[in-house]
């Protein structure tokens, strides 16, 4: 099982790395990596491989087989070759603003409503949160956003620990989620708000996201809603 850089790190946007395998030309491993895989509805990361001064764009990044591969977008890379590897650090760090931001919206909305949730997928421009509720109105949503504001301008630390599984799983508020058979979970705690089991990538610190904005909410049938948030600038 390869372990990503960023879960320790999710600020490391520059390394250094050793390819150690490559497959049909175009999907890479490396030694180490710290490219976000997509999973837990956070996409992947993209940038760059520079090898031999030749610049490799990295298109998509998946986990497979408990390696994490890179697919870039023309071949040349070899086994064995040293190479330098930049994150597109304009697309993640958005996507790190709004992960957080959804852990805090989690967090309010299932301590002021009892929800579960039930899905994510985050994205650059907006991102949804999905939740078994069987009523809500826009303007509760609203309130429950205008509370997470609140939250993050408590300039909150994000800190990062392993926990085991078996306690870790006790601070999910995900519906029927399989979080596999790793002994430890990473845990993203955000001081005093929220406290859950998550492998994304996550700022340092609340103010970093600055403030969270109601887009719109979408009834899914029943017991199933959708909203979806963005960030101001
Ligand atoms: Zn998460």
């Amino acid at each position: 099982m390869q372990e990503g850089l960023y879960l320790r790190d999710c600020y490391l946007k520059e390394f250094d790395a050793i390819i150690e395998n490559v497959k049909d030309e175009k999907y890479i491993i490396l030694d180490k990596t710290a490219f976000y895989p997509v999973s837990g509805g956070q996409p992947h990361d993209t940038g760059n491989i520079v090898c031999n001064d030749q610049e490799y764009n990295i298109v998509f990044v998946g986990k497979f087989d408990g390696k994490i591969s890179h697919e870039i977008d023309k071949e040349g890379l070899k086994e064995g070759d040293k190479v330098r590897c930049i994150i597109n650090w304009n697309r993640r760090y958005k996507l790190m603003r709004m992960h957080t931001a959804a852990h805090i919206l989690d967090s309010v909305i299932h301590n002021e409503s009892g929800a579960m949730f039930t899905g994510n997928q985050l994205g650059e421009d907006k991102s949804r949160l999905d939740f078994n509720l069987e009523k809500f109105d826009r303007e509760k949503m609203k309130s429950y956003i205008e509370k997470a504001n609140e939250e993050i301008n408590k300039n909150k630390d994000v800190k990062i620990t392993f926990m085991p599984k078996d306690e870790a799983e006790k601070l999910s508020m995900l519906l029927d989620w399989d979080y596999g058979d790793m002994k430890e979970l990473r845990v993203i705690e955000i001081e005093g708000i929220d406290k859950q089991p998550c492998g994304g990538t996550h700022v340092k610190n609340t103010s970093e996201i600055k403030r969270i904005e109601f887009v719109s909410v979408e009834n899914k049938g029943q017991g199933r809603k959708r909203l979806y948030f963005k960030l101001s600038e």
